[in-house]
């Protein structure tokens, strides 16, 4: 496993539609997976898309942490793992829920999004199964966000406001949040 760089919108592969997966048995597929695994818990992220670190391929890797606090809140979902391949949405609430975001890919910024507050996920593990997750809250919204990387859509392009992280040495990501969110903040959520 090595950890990967993770690219900007610089780097014009972040706002490419992804390819299908279509060979499940091919190695570097493997390698791309452990990778992203890898690359998202060291940054720490709770999501990544194979396009944040140059691969234009449909993979997603999502994980919520598993801290007191994470298994407090969001319970079984704390700390599972989610490798899903050529992901799909298949059902959505009618319900839309705004929350903050933030991204592994434009570092500094964060910002409110309207999302629906259930999805279902279709999609394959790793080894080419399918497999299907229903997902709500918090996890709903990661995996809306880490779908719209595979068709080049970042966050920035759907919320309704952008701030920037206040970089004063004293006052951490978490107290910006502090004052005026009501989820989590995106110092723990980069996607
Ligand atoms: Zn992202």
């Amino acid at each position: 496993m090595a950890l990967r760089e993770i690219i900007t919108p610089e780097n014009p592969v972040l706002r490419k539609k992804a390819f299908k997966v279509t060979n499940f048995n091919d190695p570097k597929l493997q390698t791309l997976i452990d990778d992203m695994v890898e690359t998202m818990l060291d940054a720490p992220g709770v999501g990544l898309a194979a396009p944040q670190v140059a691969v234009s391929q449909r993979v997603i890797t999502v994980r919520l942490s598993d801290d007191e606090e994470s298994q407090k809140e969001y319970g079984d979902q704390a700390g599972v793992l989610y490798v899903v391949i050529n992901p799909e949405i298949i059902r959505t609430s009618d319900e839309m829920v705004e929350g903050y975001e933030a991204c592994l890919s434009i570092p500094g910024y964060y910002g409110n999004v309207s999302r629906h507050s259930a999805v279902t996920v279709r999609g394959h593990d790793r080894h080419g199964k399918q497999i299907r997750i229903k997902a709500q809250g918090w996890l709903a919204r990661v995996f809306q966000h880490e779908i719209d990387h595979l068709d080049g859509v970042l966050f920035i392009d759907r919320a309704k406001e952008i701030w920037r992280v206040a970089e004063r040495e004293d006052e951490d990501d978490e107290q910006v949040f502090a004052r005026e969110d009501e989820e989590k903040p995106a110092s723990e959520a980069a996607e």
